[in-house]
């Protein structure tokens, strides 16, 4: 579903992502784990252009997203072109992002009904739907501040799979949680790959990611290190710098 040949990346100076191949194979649950600054944000932002990569190139269901380099020429495609090849991608961040002064369904159902032109009832049907997902149908008429943490990020989760994506990027979902919150969380992403969702997790959640991914990548210094199965990965890592990650996580 998602296929990002040699992506490189830069920020003034500092080479953040250098040469980075990355493939997402439909209903694979993949975890991006590796120390901070390494490059694991950037590169799920790239992913669904959120961030303009420099070099290489990105596809979703096989259509580029962003660049094209073919005979050295750079082709910038049209906003309405990246906005229609990113629909599939759904993406969720450590911090929410939940409109404050909505309620949790109609955070869930704004982008249904501005976007997707849905009538009120429509969407909030289908809204309910996804909040019955993720277990909090009746949280529907709660404004955030009146939600926990782990609530927010649900509601947030909800809000990304309404737009029905075939492919969810969740940049650190757990981090600022307090830590008897992060299960929840954890449980919803858990029922969605065995649901069959494609997912890539940028996560620290060590033990998640050993039972429920297919594969984890570990990213250091902006270049893939490692990448494999997490019982091989975990159990067997080959490089010196993954086992001292792998050792500070202990
Ligand atoms: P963390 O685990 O702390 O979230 P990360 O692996 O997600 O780290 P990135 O956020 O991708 O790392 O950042 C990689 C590097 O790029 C860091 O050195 C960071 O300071 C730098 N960086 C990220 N975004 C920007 C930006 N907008 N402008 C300048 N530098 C940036
Ligand atoms: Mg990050």
């Amino acid at each position: 579903i998602v296929e990002a040949h040699g992506i490189s990346k830069r920020f003034g100076d500092l080479e953040v992502l250098s040469d980075i191949d990355f493939r997402l194979d439909s209903s694979e649950v993949v975890c991006v784990i590796g120390p901070s600054g390494s490059g694991k944000s950037t590169l799920l932002r790239c992913l669904a252009f959120l961030e303009p990569y420099d070099n290489g190139s990105v596809y979703i269901d096989g259509q580029l997203l962003g660049y094209d380099q073919r005979g050295g020429m750079r082709v910038r495609a049209g906003e309405r072109r990246i906005d229609e090849v990113r629909a599939p991608v759904g993406m969720v961040f450590q911090h929410f992002h939940l409109w404050p002064h909505r309620t949790a369904l109609e955070n869930v159902t704004e982008a249904l009904r501005l976007v997707n032109g849905l009538s009120r009832r429509d969407a909030e049907a289908e809204g309910m739907a996804m909040l019955e997902r993720v277990g909090l149908a009746e949280r529907a008429g709660h404004f955030p501040e009146s939600l926990s943490g782990g609530q927010k990020q649900r509601v947030a989760i909800a809000r990304a799979l309404a737009m029905k994506p075939r492919v969810m990027l969740f940049d650190e979902p757990t981090s600022a949680l307090d830590p008897e919150l992060v299960g929840e969380v954890l449980d919803v992403m858990k029922q969605l790959a065995a649901d069959g969702m494609t997912m890539v997790i940028v996560t620290h959640e060590m033990g998640f990611a050993a039972n429920v991914s297919n594969r984890v990548v570990f990213m250091d210094q902006g270049q893939v290190v490692e990448s494999g199965p997490p019982s091989i990965l975990f159990r067997q890592p080959r490089s010196a710098r993954l086992k001292q990650f792998l050792n500070t996580w202990r």
